[in-house]
């Protein structure tokens, strides 16, 4: 199946609220634009460098996403363009987006990361560490970020009882924190859900899908 019926099936049975980010990591330009061509218009990259240049090549139109892990020191290079950085895990990178941000003269909107698998290799903050940066008074100077929401990866397991019982994890979590509302502070989001297990991230709160192969196909990582 091609591109464009992949992404049609996938969006006639998302409900209303789930938005769909098409994970583009890897894939090639002209795959982009087929997905483009089909009304897609928010694509997800894990690697910054890969992300500008497809920025560069594609219509303005679309919305970029951070989806992977940031470096601090390479904010700088995608802060004048990317709509949602996902993977907010420490309060100094949250920090140097806002410093990026005051740079560009935007605000830039942001997910916090909270680690919900039980693998070491995943990142991501605590339930608490979001709970006292969002409380923070240092957090009420930061003028150029809005945190819109939570985002979490389930670990890689086939149990799907673990899959869900950390995806409601996060589910709490967010419910637990969205009352904290601020000017620079406004959940509504919920980043949760890849291929293998958006149906399930859906069915527990899931706003926001995170999915590649299901569209593009598997990945290869060895070009
Ligand atoms: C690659 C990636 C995805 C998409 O994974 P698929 O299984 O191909 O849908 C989602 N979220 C993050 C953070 C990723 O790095």
């Amino acid at each position: 199946m091609s591109i464009s019926k992949h992404l049609h099936q996938i969006k006639s049975q998302l409900p209303t609220h789930v938005t769909l980010v098409a994970v583009s990591k890897t894939k090639p330009i002209s795959d982009l634009q087929e997905a483009y061509a089909a009304g897609q218009r928010i694509f997800g990259e894990n690697k910054i460098q890969e992300m500008i240049e497809k920025h560069e090549q594609l219509p303005a139109d679309i919305q970029w996403h951070m989806i992977g892990h940031v470096q601090r020191n390479k904010v700088k290079y995608m802060a004048s363009f990317v709509s949602l950085i996902h993977g907010v895990d420490n309060f100094k990178l949250l920090q140097e987006i806002n410093k990026q941000g005051l740079k560009h003269n935007r605000v830039i909107d942001c997910l916090l990361q909270i680690k919900i698998a039980s693998e070491d290799s995943k990142f991501g903050m605590t339930a608490t560490e979001a709970f006292e940066i969002l409380n923070s008074e240092i957090f009420d100077s930061l003028k150029h970020i809005n945190v819109v929401g939570l985002m979490g990866m389930a670990t890689f397991t086939p149990d799907q009882h673990q899959v869900a019982e950390e995806f409601k994890y996060l589910k709490a979590t967010f419910e637990n924190l969205k009352h904290i509302s601020k000017y620079n502070c406004n959940l509504h989001t919920i980043s949760m859900g890849m291929s293998g297990d958006y149906k399930l991230a859906i069915a527990n709160g899931s706003t926001m899908i995170r999915v590649g192969s299901s569209i593009f196909g598997a990945r290869n990582y060895k070009i």
